[in-house]
């Protein structure tokens, strides 16, 4: 017996090897030092801050930006900073999108039930509702929806809209600044299309399946650009396009039969880590591509930076605005986990892979933290993840491997990770199979 059958929880992480300092509010006025772990304060919105849009396109690759594909997102990255090296926080949905709310690795508490009062209070909307702005969200018949905490991560004030054709259509209602999110146009319907779960790692399909897949993928990203652009002509219409900044980005990649693993969920190899960044807006440089490998958790910082907002202490994305003004991050080092099955470790281009004994068979939920399968990779020379060093280079291998384990170690016991019944039956209508941690 196979992963199939089974929800593999995937979680990413990036942190820096070293507390960060706090951001500096680029283009800010009158940004505060201080962190904001502290009580709500003052709105600090001023007729010059920035409105803000973040748009998730789900299960996006960081290939599927391109002109013949995807028109619109491509023009939106020609119009903006364009990060080409940005991974998610997670394999999927759930970690994905609260890890970029939340600007930190997606670690059991973000997991679980109910997310713990005081992260579920620093969360991006929670802040920017704090400090002066007007949120609204759209997410449709999404996972995302279906969770049964979602309705406070934008706070009682917030506005939805059923999808982002409709919050579009009425962006001249809302009061500035404001902060509106969209989630709803996803690829998920995929992951059902050829019945096969996100979860598993199956032998490799065929050559037949797998274009299938590429194909119908391709024809899902082409409409999900539409959507994107006409919401972006909206923006424009409604005298939007110099005082907004937009945000494109998804919470996970795809795969496509590469490594033996198609959908998303489980893998931890590149294509479904690597997404799409794109940032356009004021103060941000127009075509500029930025190489230096970032994380889906940096947005949030860089958000609340540029609308001079204090970033939260715990949030550990660092802004990025230092790319493009000349200056740099602190040192990165990315982290993913898969509800404790697998695991994996970027560090500069090395990156260390975990997976438990039989990689892959009927292997118990919650039992990485005993002897795994190791995969060490140089993404410099080998991006398509296809040489393991680990034998080759051990010190590298068990270096980065104690660190790993030490992080998985760090983070709340596997019991948080648990869901209620009704969320298990969104999470298979959304393409997963539910999972029982530890079992
Ligand atoms: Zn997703």
């Amino acid at each position: 017996m196979r992963y199939r059958g089974r929800m593999v929880v995937l979680l990413l992480a990036c942190a820096s090897t070293s507390a960060p300092p706090p951001p500096a509010a680029i283009g800010a006025p009158s940004a505060p030092a201080a962190s904001a772990d502290a009580a709500p304060r003052p709105p600090l919105t001023t007729p010059t801050t920035p409105n803000v849009v973040i748009l998730d396109v789900d299960s996006l690759r960081d290939d599927a930006v391109e002109p013949h594909g995807a028109p619109a997102l491509a023009r939106l990255a020609a119009e903006g900073v364009r990060f080409t090296t940005t991974r998610a926080a997670a394999g999927w949905t759930l970690p994905g999108f609260l890890s970029l709310l939340a600007g930190r690795p997606a670690e059991a508490d973000l997991l679980g039930e109910r997310i713990p009062e005081p992260l579920r209070d620093r969360l991006l909307p929670a802040l920017m509702t704090t400090y002066g702005y007007h949120v609204a969200y759209t997410w449709g018949d999404t996972l995302l929806a279906s969770h049964p905490d979602a309705g406070a991560w934008f706070g009682a004030e917030a506005r939805s809209f059923p999808t982002l054709t409709d919050a579009g259509a009425h962006l001249g209602e809302l009061s500035e600044p404001f902060f509106f999110l969209a989630h709803d146009v996803d690829l998920h319907p995929l992951d059902r299309r050829v019945e096969l779960s996100g979860a598993a790692r199956l032998e490799l399909p065929s050559e037949a399946v797998r274009a299938e897949y590429r194909s119908e993928y391709a024809s899902n990203v082409a409409r999900a650009d539409a959507a994107v652009g006409a919401f972006l002509t909206a923006l424009d219409a409604a005298g939007h396009h110099d005082d907004t900044l937009v945000v494109l980005t998804s919470d996970h990649g795809e795969s496509f039969g590469d490594h033996g693993w198609m959908g998303h969920g489980v893998n931890l190899h590149e294509d479904v880590l690597r997404v799409p960044l794109v940032i356009r807006g004021p103060g941000v440089p127009a075509g500029r591509n930025i190489t230096t490998a970032v994380g889906t958790i940096d947005v949030a910082p860089t958000l609340l930076a540029a609308s001079g907002i204090p970033v939260y202490a715990k949030m550990t994305g660092q802004a990025l605005q230092p790319l493009w003004t000349g200056g740099a991050l602190s040192e990165r080092t990315f982290y993913a986990q898969s509800n404790a099955v697998a695991a994996a470790r970027v560090e500069g281009d090395l990156k260390l892979l975990v997976l438990p004994p039989e990689c892959g068979d009927d292997t118990p939920a919650g039992t990485l933290r005993k002897p795994a399968c190791t995969w060490l990779f140089d993404l410099a020379a080998d991006p398509g993840e296809t040489t393991n060093l680990a034998a080759a280079r051990p010190d590298d291998a068990r270096r980065l491997r104690d660190d790993l384990f030490g992080w998985l170690g760090a983070q709340s016991d596997p019991e948080s990770l648990r869901q209620s019944q009704e969320f298990k039956k969104a999470l298979r209508k959304h393409g997963y199979f539910d999972a029982e941690p530890g079992k």
